[in-house]
């Protein structure tokens, strides 16, 4: 449970709050957008493999449809709970404002600890969400992706179920499909390389190079590894990782190879058992806290709060996950001097090469790698250009001049449509 300080809607809102008041929004719009448009709960029944029913629990919220059709993941995780949904479908929003593709916000959740289930009742529970929340999914109305604990497997799944209820193939209802029913190349790794080409650039912007920066990451899961595996490529160190199962530290580097390997070959992708002459094992807490150049937060909500963020000694934080640093841990690291690249534009490469997955499925026509991976760049590195402008124009963290950007954008679609009737 959340404390109400920490409740995620609650500090949503309040990042919300402050871009308004800087920016003057009119009280009207403003009323509009601190709230979501459409919430829908759902409590279904799923048969088990010992032949009982569990019920479930989830949700879709649509945050705000102004700019166009929404687009956000769907979690499955035991803590997530309507006020978790609704401020991850809000950043949703600001996300896909700041990098200018053509969405409103959205995500999706269950109550599941997807570890706990077999393939076979993780099909049927996906299946059967796909089809409550269908009433809510079209590519042109909601198009969901992979969020923690989902993958392109069930993305798989929640194609093919709504599918079969339009009797025909729809792929560009969703994203985060495998390539051999209309995913993108790029796709699985796009948020882990949005999330090195923002260390990369920002290290660049303050004047120092990427070769040899310590790097620590919090979460191996999709974000976590593929940014660590892609930070060592460019010369980085990477010298602290942490999953569900603790810390792993070794002052020369970690073999991210090695530990991608081992997280293959071992039940739910953890690195529990995993062991390299110099690693030490550290907690979680105390990764946070190492000596390094660049940490970035790639797993839950609230890890860096107003009780750590004392000891952060990590000059450059790049945010991986959604909503990792409070509001108060953020002021702290602001007035430290810390630099920090906000989720909304850290993690924003995952639903860049979202939006191309769903322009290739509604042409029909699939692009190569590296043209998926040169427009990712050239999006997510003119948004943190002008993030940075602003930023410096106006001597602002980057966090307040990307919602800046962000929400001027999203109250300007919407004025300009109007209210109807
Ligand atoms: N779940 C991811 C996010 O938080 C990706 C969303 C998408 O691709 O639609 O940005």
């Amino acid at each position: 449970m959340t404390s109400d300080r920490n409740n995620p809607f609650r500090i949503a809102q309040q990042q919300f709050d402050m871009a308004a008041d800087i920016l003057d929004l009119p009280e009207s719009i403003r009323a509009v957008l601190r709230v979501p448009q459409r919430e829908l709960t759902v409590n279904f029944p799923v048969k088990l493999d010992d032949g009982n029913t569990r019920m479930f629990t989830g949700y879709r919220v649509q945050h705000n449809l102004g700019r166009g059709p929404v687009k956000g993941g769907i979690r499955y995780h035991p803590d997530v709970d309507i006020d978790e949904v609704r401020a991850l479908a809000m950043w949703m929003t600001w996300k896909c404002a700041l990098v200018n593709i053509p969405y409103g916000g959205a995500k999706g959740g269950v109550i599941v600890d997807p570890k706990q289930l077999s393939l076979s009742e993780l099909e049927r529970l996906t299946r059967r969400f796909a089809t409550e929340i269908s009433i809510l999914l079209g590519p042109e109305k909601d198009i969901p992706a992979p969020d923690m604990g989902t993958n392109a497997q069930m993305m798989a799944w929640i194609m093919d179920t709504i599918s079969m209820h339009r009797g025909y193939t729809v792929p560009a209802v969703i994203t985060g499909k495998p390539i051999n029913i209309g995913g993108s190349l790029g796709r699985v790794e796009a948020t882990g390389r949005g999330v090195m080409l923002m260390v990369r650039d920002i290290a660049r912007r303050l004047g120092r190079g990427h070769d040899g920066l310590r790097v620590v990451v919090q979460g191996f899961g999709n974000v976590g590894s593929t940014a660590a595996y892609l930070l060592e490529e460019i010369g980085c160190k990477v010298i602290g990782i942490s999953d569900a199962t603790g810390g792993y530290y070794r002052p020369s580097g970690l073999d991210i190879t090695a530990m991608r390997t081992f997280t293959d070959r071992h039940s739910f992708r953890l690195l529990e058992g995993y062991s390299d002459p110099g690693v030490e094992r550290i907690s979680g807490e105390e990764l946070l806290e190492l000596d390094c150049d660049v940490l970035i937060p790639a797993a839950v909500e609230n890890q860096i709060t107003e009780l750590n963020a004392d000891r952060i000694k990590a000059s450059i934080i790049v945010e991986g996950a959604n909503g990792p640093t409070t509001p108060d841990a953020d002021q702290i690291l602001t007035e430290r001097g810390v630099t920090i690249v906000p989720d909304i534009l850290a993690n924003a490469g995952g639903v860049i090469v979202s939006y191309f997955e769903w322009v290739q499925g509604l042409q029909e026509f699939f692009w190569d790698e590296s043209d998926v991976n040169g427009k990712l760049e050239r999006i997510i590195i003119g948004a943190l250009d002008d993030v940075w402008k602003m930023s410096r124009s106006r001597g602002l963290p980057l966090r307040t001049a990307a919602y800046l950007l962000a929400v001027q954008r999203v109250a300007d679609a919407n004025q300009t449509r109007g209210v109807y009737p």
